[in-house]
């Protein structure tokens, strides 16, 4: 028999639903909804099932994947149920059930708890860069060092695991037997959506930000490798140090973009922000900026008089690394790609 949670709409209040409760079911929102079709009710059958309680019906579902919250269904919601929120939200939860630590959701629950972390981590960088005595040759070193151990560790112990356990929320629990030829198939679709995010397109009205996104992804890739991998802020190679200015700037000038249309909230995507939806702006508004700095102090010879915008600098890539990529919105960027190939990957199995 299935598990109901009667308290789950409030519990999903505190992950940013509004009331859920007021929806009485008239079905405006689907009508709307371009993933709707006659098999899916898009958002509907999420809005019952998280009226009815039902969470591990939700927890195994990829629905909420497949939302980029284009709003319209908020829109022309007659009760402000906030249908498009409610995604959002489901999103959320799903990341803080797939989370193994537990730390994504008490991140996203707790205001006081995020504030609490991103304080103990610039407090443990400060610490540190007093302890080499603020020299920039050894914070450079050690900061280039740290963006290295920090993927490998974020990736290998925290971001596998919850990949794995999305799997197997997703595929064990329905006791499909899939065979791995599918897996092996279906493996194209989940790079090309990474890369692409071509499920935005399927929203109406999207191409637009579908695009914003789709540079802000590879301007982030790219300078990802590019100080990791080509050690952008020491190496002497000028294509190298051109690359890294053009897409840093790639990254301050569209997350500058999205905190304005968040601040001014004249669409309906950007009117509701969450705590994490800022931090997920900002800082990566704040990777870019203080990047593309530290490199033009580097290059005018000034950053060993101005050390304190490297160790800013440092303060962002920490709490973004450690917070933002394995807890919050960053890793919508993951899981909607694992949903759309584990999506594929049951297409091929019905066939
Ligand atoms: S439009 Fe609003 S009231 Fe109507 S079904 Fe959707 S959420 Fe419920
Ligand atoms: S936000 Fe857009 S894509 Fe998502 S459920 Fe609403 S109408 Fe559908």
């Amino acid at each position: 028999m299935a598990k109901i949670n009667p308290e789950f709409t409030k519990e999903l209040k505190s992950y940013g639903a509004f009331d859920v409760n007021a929806c009485y079911n008239c079905g405006n929102c689907t009508a709307v909804c371009s993933l709707s079709d006659e098999e899916n009710s898009f958002p509907r059958k999420m809005i019952r099932l998280s009226v009815l309680g039902l969470e591990e019906d939700i927890q195994m579902s990829l629905d909420p994947w497949l939302c980029y919250y284009c709003g319209e269904c908020s829109t022309t919601c007659p009760r402000q149920a906030e249908p498009g929120e409610l995604m959002m939200s489901l999103r959320r939860w799903l990341i803080s059930k797939y989370d193994w630590t537990g730390l994504s959701g008490l991140l996203y629950k707790s205001f006081t708890a995020s504030l609490t972390a991103f304080i103990i981590l610039a407090t443990g960088v400060l610490w540190f860069a007093a302890y080499q005595g603020f020299n920039p040759e050894k914070l450079l070193h050690y900061g280039h060092y740290f963006e290295m151990i920090a993927i490998a560790f974020v990736f290998a112990f925290i971001l596998l695991p919850d990949i794995i356990r999305m799997w197997w929320f997703t595929f064990s629990k329905e006791h499909s037997k899939i065979p791995l030829s599918a897996y092996t198939k279906a493996i194209g679709d989940l790079f090309v959506h990474m890369f692409t995010q071509k499920r935005t397109l399927g929203c109406d009205d999207s191409q637009v930000r579908w695009f914003e996104h789709l540079i802000l992804v590879f301007g982030y890739l790219l300078l990802l490798f590019t100080t990791v991998f080509l050690d952008w802020f020491g190496t002497n190679n000028t294509f190298v140090i051109a690359l890294g200015y053009i897409e840093s700037a790639i990254i301050f000038v569209v997350t500058f973009i999205f905190v304005l249309s968040r601040v001014k909230k004249e669409k309906e995507v950007s009117k509701h922000s969450h705590p994490s939806d800022w931090f997920f702006v900002i800082w990566l508004f704040l990777m870019g900026f203080t990047a593309f700095f530290v490199r033009l102090f580097i290059d005018i010879n000034i950053l060993n008089t101005n050390i304190w915008l490297y160790v800013l600098h440092l303060i962002v890539l920490v709490q973004w690394a450690l917070l933002i990529v394995p807890f919050g919105k960053w890793t919508h960027f993951l899981y909607r790609s694992f949903a759309m190939y584990f999506i594929r990957v049951k297409s091929l199995n019905t066939k």
